[in-house]
């Protein structure tokens, strides 16, 4: 390793990157520098004579990974270190190791669509009642489970009726998997946890062969993937980790801050480092940051400096409605790049909930900004392909039921439920998988002739298929396209949306081929299918297109962006509503937001808007608790002036959240909103009001808890809560007026939305 790596360090990092045996824990703040020691300290690693194959390097994203890869491949080019996701590592140990946990080596990974549908079908057999649980609930507890490493037999419902029907279930579910050669998320590091736990000598062979492991991001490990890095590191304790216990953000996902926490206790001769000094930001953007997780009580307090340039003030915006929200970011945006100030990639929007992104995208799109939204999941769950791709998961695993059920009928053969049914109801008697049933179609009682027929050619048309699984990827599927008839179903039509359909097909193609061209020796259907398997939301990111990145916050972590905006800063989304009783969750939230303002660099804009549009109602907001713990003093807090604001006369008794200050600096350009005034109309009209009806009768329904009301005698109020059904609902509402707070029936009150 060349003196000027190591000189590109800060003393602590330096420490950190030439530690090289027992135990290491890097804790430090967001932007000082953890992943960079990671990399270097590989570098380094190897420049000591360790063999690349001893490394093991693992985070959360694949993104994460892949940024790990090309950094190393700039301090070691070509050296072949294993860094990828901990759900990877896991795959690939698994398809190793597969008998030992009773599957075969080509079992497939079933998504979350496919673990549901699964699941529902485990539960319509149960015969167990849901009517107190949906089926996601189901499969959240179950989840819930694995990832405590409970496993299907030792699972205690206890008194509750979801407890008992997950009881019931649980079992069932893990044995149709089983049956299915088939494995959900949650079961990849299970299996791998049970699979070092009690193979005693296998675990010692695979410590011995990753003597080194590297954790990024270990904040967020749960307790399998806790357990897994543990139990390979006995033998050769060189676990080092590194993480910031203030951005862990995966707690409903069974991330426990213990691991952290207690690495010390874990293993005591463990070197420390601490990194204090932040690269990412701005003082202006960490000094709010800092204010913000203050708030938290469960932490440890850390210290970040910064010998950055001060940069501009973070600015706290309120607009009138999303949309004045969304024109007005976009509008900036637009303005900056038309200016040459910026690029497109240096901006990136954060949102609480993927749902948020539409009205960004549509104004980005009438500013003509460029734009790319970060949720690689979704091209991998659209029908067709889901469905194209089943034909190939069969393929490599003909145990495999779920894509079994999912093509045979795909497309139309006329293959029914009914005939489906007796399959199964054979399939199950004679413990077979559904394509073996289906191979003796013949013999199953009450299966009427042209079913059988239909079956059978099902499994010629299979049998056909299999000829070519060790075929380049883009040529097994070309072959099934054309075998199976199945662009058939969506060229037959002029219907705009089997057009892209088939569009998505050529996609899918293509990222076939791209596959067979990277992969020219090792390539096999089922790695690749693995891949796409195991996409996750940040995998589309593509640092090197140049537009501006719209993702979850949860999809931010690790990454960093001169300008951030983060938006909808509202109560019920940021926090997010489900974390309202809960103090853990809340602090988790606002973790979250701690993680979206610190990948800030340069500028950093929190906007929430006082009006929104959300699940087809619009709402008076909220504003978020959070924005009332930032450092107002230093920050520019701005409130939109519009057509808007004279009709809703706020002060800040009355949202004492958020002071309006009278300061208005705005120097971005003001969106047209010509339609302000008809909006008031369109939200009253929404809420039911006519016009000339002097008291218009509101539905009872329409009123919704944080709703500002009017009352002729009290004036302005906000709804505080709501109770009852029907004639009887009852609003309890808050006067800004000091009429203090008053109960009424709605059905009879004179209250209206303001
Ligand atoms: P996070 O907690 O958000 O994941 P991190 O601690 O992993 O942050 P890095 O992403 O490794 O931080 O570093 C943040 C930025 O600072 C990167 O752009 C990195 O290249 C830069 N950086 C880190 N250390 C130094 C250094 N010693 N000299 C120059 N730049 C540095
Ligand atoms: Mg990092």
């Amino acid at each position: 390793m060349t003196a000027d790596l190591l000189q590109s360090l800060t003393d602590p990092q330096r420490e950190a990157v030439l530690h090289v045996d027992g135990p290491l824990l890097v804790l430090a703040g967001p932007g000082s520098g953890k992943t960079r020691v990671i990399t270097h300290r590989i570098a380094h690693l190897l420049s000591q004579g360790v063999r690349p194959t001893q490394i093991a390097a693992l985070t959360f994203t694949n993104k994460a990974a892949d940024e790990m890869r090309s950094r190393l491949d700039r301090l070691a080019p070509g050296e072949n270190v294993w860094i990828g996701t901990f759900h990877r590592f896991c795959a690939r140990l698994l398809r190793q190791y597969a008998e030992y946990r009773g599957l075969q080596p080509n079992y497939t990974i079933y998504d979350t669509s496919d673990s549901l549908s699964l699941l529902k079908r485990t539960i319509r057999e149960t015969d167990v009642q849901l009517t107190h649980a949906t089926p996601e609930q189901v499969a959240s507890a179950i989840s819930w489970a694995k990832n405590h490493l409970i496993e299907a037999d030792r699972y205690v419902g206890g008194v509750n009726a979801t407890g008992s029907i997950v009881e019931r279930v649980y079992p069932k579910y893990q044995a149709a998997l089983q049956q299915a050669n088939a494995v959900d998320f949650d079961d990849l590091l299970m299996h791998v946890t049970l699979l070092l736990k009690e193979n005693e000598e296998l675990r010692a062979s695979l410590d011995e062969r990753f003597r080194y492991i590297l954790v990024d991001e270990y904040q967020d490990t749960n307790l399998p993937q806790y357990a897994i890095v543990r139990a390979m590191s006995i033998q050769y304790p060189n676990l080092g980790v590194t993480g910031d216990p203030d951005q862990s953000i995966y707690g409903w996902r069974g991330a426990n801050l213990k691991n952290i926490l207690e690495f010390e206790s874990d293993f005591p001769a463990v070197k420390v480092v601490r990194l204090e000094q932040n690269y990412r930001s701005t003082p202006n953007i960490l000094s709010v940051a800092d204010a913000l997780i203050a708030n938290n009580k469960q932490r440890k307090k850390k210290s970040l400096f910064t010998d950055n340039p001060a940069g501009k003030a973070v600015r706290m915006i309120q607009y009138s409605t999303h949309k004045e929200e969304a024109q007005a970011i976009a509008a900036r945006i637009s303005a900056q790049v038309a200016q040459g100030k910026r690029r497109p990639r240096d901006y990136a929007i954060f949102y609480r909930i993927n749902a948020l992104s539409r009205t960004f995208e549509d104004a980005m799109r009438q500013q003509g900004v460029p734009y790319m939204i970060v949720s690689g999941v979704e091209f991998y769950h659209r029908k067709e392909i889901k469905d194209l791709l089943a034909y190939a998961l069969l393929m490599n695993n003909p145990r495999d039921d779920v894509a079994f059920e999912r093509i045979v009928n795909v497309p139309k053969r006329a293959i029914g439920k009914a005939t489906l049914l007796k399959v199964r109801l054979h399939a199950a008697t004679e413990g077979l998988s559904m394509l073996e049933a289906a191979r003796e179609a013949g013999m199953i009682d009450g299966l009427g002739n042209r079913a059988a027929v239909a079956l059978a050619k099902f499994v010629a048309l299979f049998d056909r298929l299999s000829t070519k699984i060790n075929d380049p990827v883009e040529e097994i599927l070309g072959f099934v396209l054309s075998e199976s008839e199945f662009k058939r179903q969506y060229e037959a039509t002029d219907d705009v949306e089997d057009q892209t359909r088939l569009e998505n097909i050529e996609e899918l193609l293509s990222s076939a081929r791209e596959y067979d061209t990277e992969h020219p020796h090792d390539g096999t259907l089922e790695h690749y299918l693995e891949e796409k398997t195991l996409v996750n939301e940040t995998d589309d990111f593509d640092a090197e297109m140049d537009r501006v990145t719209l993702m979850t916050l949860h999809a931010a972590k690790g990454l960093e962006f001169p300008v951030v905006h983060i938006v909808a800063l509202e109560q019920g989304l940021l926090p997010h509503e489900r974390s309202r009783e809960n103090p853990e969750q809340l602090e988790e939230e606002r973790r979250l937001l701690f993680v979206g303002i610190t990948r800030a660099e340069e500028e950093l804009d929190l906007s929430m808007a006082r009006y929104r549009d959300f699940r087809g109602k619009r709402n008076m907001t909220i504003p978020s608790p959070f924005l009332m713990e930032l450092p107002r003093d230093e920050m520019e807090v701005t409130e939109e002036q519009t057509a808007f604001a004279p009709d809703f006369p706020l002060d800040e008794s009355f949202f004492p959240e958020f002071p309006i200050s009278g300061q208005r600096s705005l120097d971005l350009p003001r969106p047209a909103l010509p339609s302000a005034v008809t909006n008031i109309r369109t939200a009253a009209d929404l809420l039911g009001e006519r016009e000339g009806d002097a008291q218009p009768r509101v539905e009872p329904n329409a009123f919704v808890q944080g709703m500002v009301v009017t009352h002729d005698e009290y004036g302005l109020g906000k709804i505080i809560a709501l109770s009852g059904e029907g004639a009887k609902r009852t609003a309890t509402v808050r006067f800004a007026s000091g009429a203090g707070e008053k109960k009424f029936r709605l059905a009879y009150s004179p209250l209206r939305p303001a």
